[in-house]
């Protein structure tokens, strides 16, 4: 049985990553403006993966023998000044992901429930993933610019998420 704090800390953490996933969608739907598909699709996956993190959450309190409580998703940002404005915008997103789950895992230290613990490193690592990802691509827009042939060649690069 999941105690009352750690379900409510649960259901906050559903919620932000609901909010990942929409969030993410606002971007991709920024990346289309601009007409770049490949931006858009790796978004897009990004929003799938999102949505699928709060499944796994949903799933334990349920299995738990929890309530799972949806929360009202605030309205993301619908313009974000550049592709590196962007990326810069991800790798910030993701970085205050890691910091909350984090304290989930701390919460369920506290409430000393050994399974939310198990389940949270799959989480712990999954946020290494991201925010390496998120770097990795903000580091080579810097690179090699965010104009022409380049971004065209990143367009390409991104478009190759999901594909293998
Ligand atoms: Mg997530």
């Amino acid at each position: 049985m999941v105690s009352k704090k750690l379900q409510k800390a649960f259901n906050d953490q559903i919620n932000h990553e609901f909010s990942s996933s929409y969030l993410y969608l606002s971007m991709a739907a920024y990346a289309e403006s601009l007409n770049l598909p490949g931006f858009a699709n790796w978004l897009k996956i990004q929003t799938k993966e999102e949505q699928g993190h709060a499944m796994k959450l949903y799933k334990f309190v349920n299995e738990r023998g929890g309530k799972v409580e949806l929360q009202a998703i605030e309205q993301p940002p619908a313009a974000f000044n550049s592709p590196i404005a962007l990326f810069e915008e991800v790798l910030k997103h993701e970085r205050k992901i890691t910091v909350l789950i984090n304290k989930l895992y701390e919460t369920a230290l506290e409430e000393k429930d050994y399974a939310a613990q198990v389940l949270l490193h799959w989480f712990i690592e999954e946020q290494v993933e991201e925010e390496a990802a998120a770097s990795s691509i903000l580091e080579t827009l810097k690179m090699a610019g965010e104009k022409g042939h380049a971004l065209i060649m990143m367009d390409r690069q991104l478009a190759r998420r999901g594909q293998n």
